[in-house]
């Protein structure tokens, strides 16, 4: 049987559970245990495909097609491993199964109730395995004494008590304030966290303290003394200027050692080689380029976590300092491209929906091309690029998606034909990881370095196949296709250093000690174009 870790928060949200339970992945991972990881989170959305990204942060797709939070990114770039559908939970999805089953009669007349009905369907979907070298670290989201989080902690204790103690351990991620005035360390609050779970029925095995400063031993002692754990399960995790930094300071702490002795795991001995060159690189940037991304939702920088991480995770490859540069596309509306961009060494246009913003990302992939400026565009990004070519190497000044104007003349991005017959629109986004063949003797091939590749889609609108002729006249290459020949995948231009797009989101599978080929791409190009 598998075992588990929850990890549950206190005091404050955003302090990095995630990050905590992926680091813990990874550390664990290198050591011969096989990790899985989930995300039960409490909000009543079905899935986070339909929040706001300013409000929430990007939505991550994993390769099954699942719309899911942002910290899914994290687990996967930390443990390396694809994470499924299965991996992350709502309280809606929970909800939505409860009512399908109510009303299908499934329940028998019974009152349908949070005690046994939702904790049931909570616990029926920790992760299953039969295999007791795994572990599936499942991070409850929100903060102890929530409303909204008290039926999954209720889950833990009833799952605790079904598979046993013994394989399961629970990490509270709490916060340790630090009083400027008095110097010191306050463990109040940590301690209402704690008592909190336990009068939920649920005692911390390990208390992972954030602070800003190293805590004390006697700090230490109290939290220990108040979750009745031993002193060395008191772990500190110290703010850190990168996240990647994160799984070897606590193993310094010890944390996966702790984790292992409680549900007994025989860890083997591991140096972590491939992530200390990560770190090593990030330590050891000894040149820096700029790369601009164009959006609209540049307010909350999270809104396009996954692209800022890929952009990293290649710097760190070439040893080079990435310095992102913010541009909202509106300003571009009114200043101009050349005003925004004049200074940068390469750019990327993210993706995107609805019509703000359009026309400043058209206006500054202009000015990128025509100055052979190095640019990736990622789905919105391909498809603006090809309306940019059209409108203005091709002529065709009507040329739009049907997405922003669904009566243009010329409708470069369409739905394809069996799109059009559902009505739904929210049956039509095309979503998860699908194959595309590379055509030889091109930029994306030289890339990947291979000729079939998978990347993962959101996206609605493709590329209209009426044009593909009159794209190929002006200079597109149209380098990557589905497998059946019928979508066009990745674009390129033949006069130019480094002008790629692809209508999938790349920056979904880079990961720190493998960064995405695209990215790395980007990144020489931009250091080449600074060198000339
Ligand atoms: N809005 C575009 C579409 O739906 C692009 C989506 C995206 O960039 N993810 O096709």
């Amino acid at each position: 049987m598998a075992k588990y870790v929850f990890i549950t928060g206190g005091v404050v949200s955003g302090l990095g559970k995630g990050i905590t339970g992926a680091s813990l992945g990874r550390l664990l991972k290198d050591q011969g245990i096989k990790v899985t990881m989930q995300k039960f989170d409490p909000y009543l959305n079905v899935d986070p495909g339909t929040l706001n990204p300013i409000e929430h942060g990007e939505v991550f797709v994993t390769d099954d097609g699942l719309e899911t939070d942002l910290d899914l990114g994290h687990y996967e770039r930390f443990i390396d491993e694809d994470l499924s559908a299965a991996s992350n939970v709502t309280s809606g999805k929970i909800y939505e199964a409860i009512l399908k089953k109510e009303r299908h009669g499934d329940y028998h007349g019974k009152t349908t109730q949070v005690i046994p009905h939702v904790i049931n369907e909570i616990k029926s979907r920790f992760y299953k395995s039969d295999d007791d070298k795994e572990v599936a670290i499942i991070e409850i989201g929100g903060t102890v004494g929530d409303i909204e989080s008290e039926p999954f902690i209720e889950a833990i204790r009833q799952f605790s008590y079904e598979v046993g103690k013994e394989n399961v351990c629970t990490v509270l991620v709490t916060l340790v304030i630090y009083l400027r005035s008095s110097s010191e360390h306050k463990s109040k609050p940590t301690q209402m966290a704690i008592r909190e779970m336990m009068k939920m029925g649920v005692m911390p095995d390990v208390v992972v303290c954030r602070s800003e400063l190293p805590i004390s031993d006697e700090v230490k002692g109290k939290i220990a003394l108040f979750a009745n754990i031993k002193k060395e399960r008191v772990i500190q995790n110290i703010d850190l200027d990168s996240i990647y930094e994160v799984p070897l300071a606590l193993k310094k702490e010890g944390l996966d050692q702790r984790v292992a002795e409680i549900l007994k795991l025989d860890l083997k001995k591991s140096d972590h080689k491939e992530w200390l060159k990560v770190i090593h690189n990030m330590h050891n940037c000894n040149k820096k380029v700029t790369i601009a991304i164009i959006g609209k939702y540049i307010k909350l920088h999270d809104a396009y976590l996954s692209v800022v991480e890929a952009l990293k995770h290649a710097g760190y490859y070439y040893q080079t300092t990435v310095d992102i540069k913010w541009i909202d596309a509106e300003d571009i509306e009114s200043k101009g491209a050349e005003h925004y961009l004049s200074d940068v060494d390469g750019a990327i246009v993210p993706g995107g929906f609805g019509l703000r913003g359009i026309k400043g990302k058209i206006e500054a992939i202009t000015y990128l091309r025509v100055h052979k400026i190095p640019f990736l565009g990622i789905c919105l990004g391909m498809q603006l690029a090809l309306i940019e070519i059209m409108r203005n190497v091709a002529l065709q000044k009507d040329a739009d998606s049907v997405e922003f104007n669904a009566h243009t003349s010329c409708p470069i991005i369409s739905l394809m034909p069996e799109q059009m017959k559902v009505k739904d629109l929210g049956a039509t986004m095309r979503l998860g990881a699908y194959k595309c063949r590379l055509v030889k003797d091109t930029l994306a091939y030289r890339l990947y370095q291979k000729e079939i590749i998978s990347e993962r889609h959101r996206h609605r609108y493709e590329v209209n196949n009426d044009y593909r002729k009159i794209l190929n006249e002006n200079g597109v290459i149209l380098s990557g296709l589905s497998l059946d020949g019928r979508i066009v995948e990745m674009i390129e231009l033949s006069d130019h250093p480094f002008f790629i797009a692809t209508q999938a989101h790349p920056e979904f599978k880079s990961r720190p000690d493998h960064p995405h080929p695209l990215f790395k791409g980007l990144i020489k190009a931009a250091e080449h174009l600074k060198r000339v």
